[in-house]
Parts: structure tokens; C-alpha cells; sequence
């Protein structure tokens, strides 16, 4: 990205080994993220040209001396970041506090360099079905996020989960909720694609009004208690108001939006005892669990992609999902 709406496809020098416990993946798919498009549409502070990208399956085609439980020619998928799956923070479950955590230098690529081998990726079974790839792709990122999303907004079997954002994040959200077992699954959404794509996914209802009309929708349709459990996944101070508005006494707000502009309503929390937890999803410790969700068939998350792009058409991939006329644009080197 060389600034903001100018997304470019250049050649770079190839990835290689430069520590022992890298690995080099050949992506098989990689994908546009909605938190790209916060640079791209200028929000983000401007900085230097930078690579792109960090959602990624793919072949391992080299690793380094000391990478033991990764082999050269698995098919793999890693979190949007790299962590050891050893130190006190990965073995707590919080991959994302790792003390080697480390970004990628851009997936939007052909190749990459994987740092922590071992404790990054994890390998498939066997080779997938091409028809597997897009739903492996997603547990990259957006799939293992709307998991989290349940996960810190407490879903358990029973009572009643909402889902505040459809994007890709939002309808994994609901997703998560359904197969974590809440009987009710409220998505909302005012875009009718994105509606079928959360039915698919499991949800029971479907709240078009925003604000304070979504809220008293939401009230409506729990009877006047609200949610057990809400999935904020948009990251815009409105989007959190409308979650812990949604949100039954006691009950707890999961948010995994990156906050831009988000200033809790703390009286309001306190009045009603709502929490609000979550954070950088930590992917690596739902990725075992969410890989054999996909590989039996019991989970497509893959429904999120509705574009397929060759990689050489990137900059139209973030242009279909600025203009939110793509959830979420496939790229294939
Ligand atoms: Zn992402
Ligand atoms: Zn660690």
C-alpha cells in the first residue's frame, strides 16, 4: 500500500531462511482483511509504501534448521501473526502477549517468510479438497476472531447471542455463537447478501434497525431482558454504545473490532453490571479445534469470500470491499 486508495502490485526479492526456526510457505490463498481497509481509506496514520496482508494458507516449501514439527511440502494455515506456543502467555492461551510475537513482512504475496515455525503453523491432515481452501483460509483470521468474539462474550449452550457488524468478522461471529450452542442467534445487518450469509451461518433473526432503533428491536425480540452474550465486531464507538445498549444486566460485550474512537460508557456498565472483554483474537489456541471443524465438514466459514481475484488484481479486491460491494475478496498468487 503506497498510500491511501493506492494499492500496488510490485515485485520484491523472495523470502528466505534467516533464522533457524523459520519456515517458507508457497500461499496457496491469501485475502484482503477489513482492518486493511482502515489505511486504505486514510485513518490511519499515513506511513511509508508497506506490504500488505496477513491471512494466508498455503505449502511449506523450506524451513529452517531447528523447526521440528513442520515439514517441508504440508499444507499449513498460521494466525496473522507469529508466536512460540511455549512461553508463559502462548501456554495461558494469549498467543497475542507471545514474548517473540511478531508481524509478517506482508502475505498479499506469492511466498512468505514464517517466523516460529513450529509455534505458528499448523499442519492439515493431508493435503485439502480446493474446496476446502477458502474455509482453511479463513481460521488465518476472521473465523478465529469471530470465535473469540463468542469466546469473551461468554456463548454458551442456551439464551441468546448478539452479533453487532456483518462483515466477515461479524458473520464468523455468528457462526461461533451457533456452534457454541446459543439458542438464539441475533445478526445485524441491513444488506440482504450478508443476511443470507448469516442464515447460513446459523442465525435466528435478523435485526436490520441501528442505534437506538436496533436497540429497542433487540429489547423486543428478548422480551425485555436483552442479550446473554453480545459479539462486537465493528470497532467504531457507535457499534460499542449499540453492544452493551443490547446487553442484559450481568451480561458480557466480546470485542474484537479494533477500536477506533471507542470510549466506554463506564456509568452505564456500572449501573447495569455489563463487562466488556476481548482484544487482538488469539488465534493460535483455537486453531487446532476450528481446523477439525472445517476438515469434517461440520463449519464453512470459506461462505465469507464472495470475489476470487488473481493476486495481480489486489487493488480492485480492496476497491470491491471499500465500496462494500465484496464481504471479503479472495486472492489466489
Ligand atoms: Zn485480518
Ligand atoms: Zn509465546
Amino acid at each position: 500500500m503506497c498510500g491511501p486508495g493506492d494499492v500496488r502490485v510490485e515485485d520484491r526479492p523472495d523470502p528466505t531462511i534467516q533464522q533457524p526456526t523459520d519456515a517458507i510457505v508457497r500461499l496457496t490463498a491469501t485475502c484482503v482483511c477489513g482492518s486493511d481497509l482502515w489505511g486504505y481509506r486514510g485513518i490511519n496514520d499515513p506511513t511509508d509504501p508497506q506490504p500488505m496482508g496477513h491471512e494466508y494458507c498455503g505449502v511449506v516449501e523450506a524451513v529452517g534448521e531447528d523447526v521440528r514439527d513442520i515439514s517441508v511440502g504440508d499444507f499449513v494455515v498460521g494466525g496473522f501473526y507469529a508466536s512460540c506456543n511455549a512461553c508463559a502467555h502462548c501456554r495461558a492461551g494469549f498467543p497475542n502477549g507471545c514474548v517473540q510475537h511478531q508481524w509478517y513482512d506482508g502475505c498479499q504475496a506469492e511466498l512468505l517468510r514464517v517466523p516460529l515455525a513450529d509455534g505458528t503453523l499448523v499442519a492439515t491432515p493431508g493435503q485439502p479438497d480446493e474446496a476446502l481452501v477458502p474455509s482453511l483460509l479463513t481460521l488465518s483470521d476472521v473465523m478465529a476472531t469471530g470465535w473469540h468474539a463468542a469466546v469473551m462474550a461468554g456463548v454458551r449452550p442456551g439464551g441468546t447471542a448478539v452479533v453487532v457488524g456483518d462483515g466477515a468478522v461479524g458473520l464468523c461471529g455468528v457462526l461461533a455463537a451457533s456452534q457454541l450452542g446459543a439458542d438464539r442467534v441475533i445478526a445485524m445487518s441491513r444488506h440482504a447478501s450478508r443476511q443470507e450469509v448469516a442464515r447460513r451461518f446459523g442465525a435466528t433473526d435478523i435485526v436490520e434497525e441501528r442505534g437506538d432503533e436496533g436497540v429497542a428491536r433487540i429489547r423486543e425480540l428478548t422480551a425485555g431482558v436483552g442479550a446473554d452474550a453480545v459479539l462486537e465486531c465493528v470497532g467504531t464507538g457507535d457499534a460499542m454504545n449499540q453492544a452493551i445498549a443490547c446487553a442484559r444486566p450481568g451480561a458480557m460485550v466480546g470485542f474484537v473490532g479494533v477500536p477506533h474512537g471507542v470510549e466506554l460508557p463506564i456509568g452505564r456498565m456500572f449501573s447495569r453490571n455489563v463487562g466488556v472483554r476481548g482484544g487482538m483474537a488469539t488465534v493460535r489456541t483455537y486453531l487446532p479445534d476450528l481446523m477439525e471443524r472445517v476438515w469434517s465438514g461440520r463449519i464453512n466459514p470459506g461462505l465469507v469470500f464472495d470475489l476470487t481475484l488473481g493476486l495481480e488484481d489486489a487493488a480492485e479486491g480492496y476497491r470491491a470491499m471499500d465500496e462494500r460491494r465484496a464481504i471479503k475478496a479472495l486472492l489466489r498468487p
